[in-house]
């Protein structure tokens, strides 16, 4: 027997209507590019997100059809996402970060007809044009008054165009199993490949990470997404902030600390997300400057494994609540959250460290296991480490145009590449990246545990670990460390200061001093390009 319950599909305008009807006249602040801040309410955005729609039709965009974004986090950056989205065209984000070849790449697998972009990324443009024959146009985020120089025949000014629109639109009747957006994964091996989010799956995620054991977002957050719409959709805040009818602070191209830290104080701003180092810098910058933190409540961690050292003291010495996150791009991209669970509270301080350390548990929408090199499930024990798989309603079954072919084992379950523990409670911690996982003599080095405890001493600004070429043990771990400013902290200091935090065997053979580390477009560290460099590094005995 069917129920009888409503049609209702789950697609991306319905969270701007929902927005508009109940929340009209919430904040969207933004920090713009240019220079100086502009705030409108929802009310705006969404009257200008209509007349994105109407621009785009008249510019010949057809549902189905994808069009570029390579913009910082902005209200206009917005209003295109849901002006694309809500005629049934797909958003690209692509990031700026990427080598301009990429970039080519991209553009060309997705065929993207027009490309909206920040006035900065005119150098990106002028690389596209030539060799990206699908693109019609590049149009730039911006005024007049501030539109880039160059010789692009098709580059448009955002404001201008839009002022020969008005509002007068209606949303598509939506499936909500359309293509909504699309991302490219930086792909450390082979071309990017592209996940193809859905509306279904963009609701769906978005109402999971409102949750208060995920991000805790309502009515009355202000929530300022420092990770960009280009990495991995904001890990949902653009969908979930009007959703809830969050202001939102959109905080533009500057994320240095002193940037961040005045849009936090002067917008009031409560929750916060973004890769470690980004709040490495920021709590840099406040402890110079002796300040502190008079609104923010949560902050995310995620992106890469979270440095004890920035959730102590987020936690200990601003008072802010800290929640470490694991997600990938193929997931939408939030997987788990480390919120503590009912208990736990009466813990002790270092066993509640220790487990928000973890990467987390799933909210309801995520399956996860463990499984051996043979696919067979491992206990979830907290110990027993393997292959780490997903299932769920906002998780990719496979690439676009097929790329990468069967992605599903037969369960349905996507690898995600990484390895990991389960934990009695649900947690599930990272050791490693498959391919960064340090094998000697036989076992595994996790190479983010030795980070993690490197970057805990007062004199390392950032931390990474490969593994080396060994004749007797296969591969043993080098770390290569930049000092802080001044520090001339030795090799013996700091393998000093690891000994006796983890087995004996598992101390780094040697130090290499660098002046910085190399980091991939979603802000990671580039091992490939590290193991490249230290390939001939001598062996230790
Ligand atoms: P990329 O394009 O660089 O793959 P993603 O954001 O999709 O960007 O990267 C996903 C990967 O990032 C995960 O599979 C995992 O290896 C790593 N990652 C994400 N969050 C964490 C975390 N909190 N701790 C450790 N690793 C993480």
């Amino acid at each position: 027997m069917l129920g009888l319950m409503q049609d209702w599909p789950l697609t991306v305008p319905k969270i701007l209507e929902h927005a508009l009807r109940y929340h009209a006249e919430r904040e969207v602040v933004t920090r713009v590019p240019e220079g100086g801040i502009e705030r409108y309410t929802y009310a705006d955005l969404g009257a200008r997100a209509r007349r994105v729609a109407k621009l785009l039709r008249k510019l010949g965009v057809r549902r189905g059809e994808v069009v570029g974004t390579c913009a910082t986090n902005t209200s206009r950056h917005m209003e295109v996402w849901y002006g694309l989205m809500g005629i049934g065209a797909v958003c690209h984000t692509l990031n700026p970060r990427l080598f301009a070849e990429q970039l080519v790449y991209i553009c060309n697998h997705a065929e993207d007809r027009y490309v909206f972009l920040d006035g900065a990324f005119v150098g990106i443009a002028e690389a596209l044009a030539p060799k990206c024959p699908s693109v019609r146009g590049f149009v730039f985020l911006t005024d007049r008054a501030h539109m880039p120089e160059t010789e692009l025949e098709n580059a448009f000014c955002y404001e201008e165009l839009l002022s020969e629109v008005d509002d007068d639109v209606e949303w598509c009747e939506l499936d909500e199993n359309e293509a909504a957006g699309l991302c490219y994964t930086s792909g450390t091996t082979g071309n990017p490949k592209g996940v193809l989010y859905s509306h279904r799956s963009n609701v769906l995620h978005a109402m999971s990470v409102v949750q208060p054991d995920s991000f805790g977002l309502g009515s009355r957050s202000v929530v300022l997404p420092v990770v960009p719409m280009f990495h991995a959709n904001a890990w949902a805040l653009t969908f979930a902030a009007p959703m809830v009818g969050a202001k939102l602070v959109m905080p533009g191209a500057d994320l240095s600390g002193s940037a961040l830290h005045e849009l936090f104080e002067t917008e009031g701003v409560t929750f916060t997300a973004a890769v470690p180092t980004v709040w490495l810098g920021l709590l840099d910058f406040m402890e110079a400057n002796d300040l502190r933190l008079s609104s923010l409540q949560r902050v995310v961690i995620g992106g890469s494994a979270c440095p004890r050292v920035a959730l102590e003291k987020f936690e200990e010495v601003y008072g802010v609540d800290v929640t470490h996150g694991w997600g990938m791009t193929e997931m939408s991209p939030v997987g788990t959250n480390s919120c503590l669970k009912a208990g736990m509270e009466s813990w002790p301080r270092d066993a509640q460290i220790f487990q928000k350390l973890k990467q987390g548990r799933p909210a309801f929408g995520v399956e996860m296991r463990v499984v051996d090199d043979d696919g067979k499930e491992l206990p979830r024990d907290g110990k027993a480490f393997g292959r780490l798989l997903v299932r769920g309603a906002a998780i990719a079954k496979g690439y676009h145009k097929g790329e990468g072919g069967q992605v599903l084992d037969a369960q349905g379950f996507f690898d995600t590449g990484d390895v990991a523990t389960l934990d009695p409670h649900g947690y599930m911690q990272i050791t490693d990246r498959a391919k960064d996982v340090i094998k000697s003599g036989g076992e595994w080095i996790s190479s983010i545990e030795l980070e993690n405890l490197a970057v805990g001493h007062p004199e390392v600004l950032e931390a990474a670990v490969i593994g080396v070429p060994h004749p007797k043990w296969d591969e043993r771990p080098l770390l290569i460390v930049v000092r802080r400013e001044g520090s001339r902290v030795s090799k013996a200091g700091l393998l000093a200061f690891m000994r006796g935090k983890v087995a004996n065997w598992w101390l780094p053979d040697d130090v290499a001093f660098v002046d910085e580390i190399p980091h991939t477009a979603t802000g990671k560290i580039q091992k490939r390009t590290l193991r490249e460099k230290f390939a001939e590094h001598p062996a230790a005995d």
